[in-house]
This record gives structure tokens, sequence and C-alpha cells, in this order.
């Protein structure tokens, strides 16, 4: 074998494992089949001009009025072309804000579709390195589209008669979460940082950090209102991708319980291999899978992390 038919054949075989891996399959974004199922998109309004889109890959959140247009996550390429074009409200507008919560693929996908049609393209600082890098990893990705207006802390835009604010509060399902805040609707979109009564992505590479992650779920249950409507990246169809602070709660005391379980089998003296074989919670009912369970992988990075592994 010369060293091209190597190279050809080593891609493919990292193509295939790819698609055909299930553990790497849930660890980053889903690459895009040879021939994606059709898209059921659907358009919901939540209140005050904000709403949610719905088709493949993170919830999209919306906010539409007479003088503003502003976005949160763009999906996949297609599933961000059928936004443009069947977005009631958008009547041809320019988008003033397209904003990323965070760098996985299932939510900055559409952004190279989007950006044409937006007049800024913004995220936390953390995520274009964080893009760059995953798409290192995955020889089948495109390059991505990353934002430009990078903020550290905190940004704020007016938005017609709306206020959208965001918030970085830390290490959690990545290195570079934000929280989206449509004020006067009251309406957060919360990215990755709830799945809703699913097991979780847990991209240790990405920066996801669990113990910090419960901290920020903490502080987020404390820093908004009772009427607080949150938008979350993805649930189980049966709780849907709109939720409360008891929502929050529950992602919270998820993570919590897998923190005690680890912490409690590295008192026991289990391996790492014997630690990451459970695939169901027990006291998690609402999070029962029959297959394809992500509860190891999400053992085992924790394992990595209580054990400081690389
Ligand atoms: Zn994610």
């Amino acid at each position: 074998m010369n060293r091209r038919d190597f190279l050809v054949t080593g891609t493919a075989a990292v193509s295939w494992g790819c698609l055909a891996g299930g553990k790497v399959f849930g660890q980053v974004a889903a690459p895009t089949p040879a021939t994606p199922p059709p898209l059921r998109v659907q358009f919901t309004p939540l209140r005050r001009g904000v709403g949610i889109f719905t088709a493949r890959g993170g919830t999209i959140g919306w906010l539409a009025n007479a003088d503003a247009l502003v976005v949160v996550d763009t999906q996949f390429a297609d599933a961000a072309t059928r936004f443009l074009q069947e977005w009631p409200e958008r009547e041809g507008r320019l988008i003033d804000a397209v904003i990323n919560t965070h760098h996985h693929g299932d939510h900055t996908g559409g952004n190279a579709t989007m950006r044409p049609f937006a007049r800024q393209l913004v995220a936390h600082e953390a995520v274009p390195a964080l893009q760059l890098a995953a798409a290192a990893r995955n020889p089948n990705a495109p390059a991505p589209t990353v934002a430009e207006a990078l903020f550290a802390e905190s940004w704020k835009m007016d938005a017609g008669d709306e206020t959208v604010s965001a918030r970085y509060f830390g290490p959690a399902h990545t290195g570079g979460d934000i929280v989206v805040h449509c004020e006067r609707a009251n309406v957060v979109h919360l990215g990755d940082l709830v799945f809703n009564r699913t097991y979780p992505v847990t991209d240790r590479a990405g920066g996801c950090r669990v113990r910090s992650w419960i901290q920020v779920l903490e502080t987020i249950a404390t820093t908004y209102s009772a009427d607080t409507l949150f938008v979350l990246g993805h649930g189980k169809p049966a709780f849907g991708v709109t939720g409360t602070t008891a929502d929050v709660l529950v992602m919270r005391d998820f993570l919590t319980a897998v923190v005690e379980q680890v912490e409690a089998d590295l008192r026991d003296g289990k391996s790492k291999a014997e630690i990451v074989t459970r695939q169901n919670f027990d006291q998690f009912p609402d999070f029962r899978v029959e297959q394809n369970s992500r509860l190891p992988i999400n053992l085992g990075v924790v394992y990595d992390e209580l054990t400081n592994a690389t």
C-alpha cells in the first residue's frame, strides 16, 4: 500500500467510524447522513414575539417584532434554509443578530446558511476555538462558520421594543455555553444546559465540566423569576423543549446523581469499566431508554473529571 492509498483508506475508516460508532456519535454533533430524512418543521409562538422552531438539531429560538429580528442557534444547513424561507414574520428583512448558545454542530451547523442574512453572529469568546477543534476531530465536518461578535461575561442589545441579553455562567455542557434572555417576554434560551428528561451529551473534549454545570444550573434557578419560560435544546417528546425552573432543577438533580454515583463507586474501589456499565438510573424513570443510553458516557465523563484524567 503506498502512502496515498493508506491516506484514502484511513480517511474512509475514520468516516465510517464516525457514522457507525454509537459512542462517538453520542459525543459530538451527528454528521449529516447521505440522505437525510424529510424535515418536519414547526414554528411555535411562545409570547410577546418570541417563539421556537424545531426541525433537526437543537431548538432554534426567535424574536420578531416591527423593528427587529433575532435568532438563537441555527441547527443544520437544511433546517436553517427552511427556517429562513418559512419564518412568517421575517418578511425579507435582515436578522439583527444570530446568536450561538454554544459550539456544537447541531446548534451552529446552519451558521453559514444564515450568516449572509444576519447583521452579526454572536457567541461566547470560547466558541470559535471549540468549533475549530471539533471540526479538526471530525474529517467529515465542513469548515465551521464562527461568530465575530464575541463576549466573555455578558452582552446586550436593543431589539425594537425588546431587550435581548446574554450571560456566561461558567463551564457546563461545554466550555462556552451562554444563556439568552428576551427580557420583556421573559423567555430564556438555555441551549443545551437542560436536556429535558434525556441523558445529556457530555463532551469533555468540548469543555464539559459536570460539577460546574450543576453550579451553573443552581445559579440559573435563582437568577430568573418564577414566570420565566425556558427554551431547552433537546427534550423527550412527552416533555417538550420548553420548561420552568422545576425542569432546570431536574437536570441539576440528575447531574448531581451522576456525580454522587461515581463518587460512591470510586469509594468502593470500582474501575472505570465497572462504573460505566449502568444504562439507566431507577430514581429517574422519566429519563429511561431501552437502547443507546448516554448514561454510560455521562458516568465515564464524570469519572474522568473526578480522577483528573485527560
Ligand atoms: Zn450541545
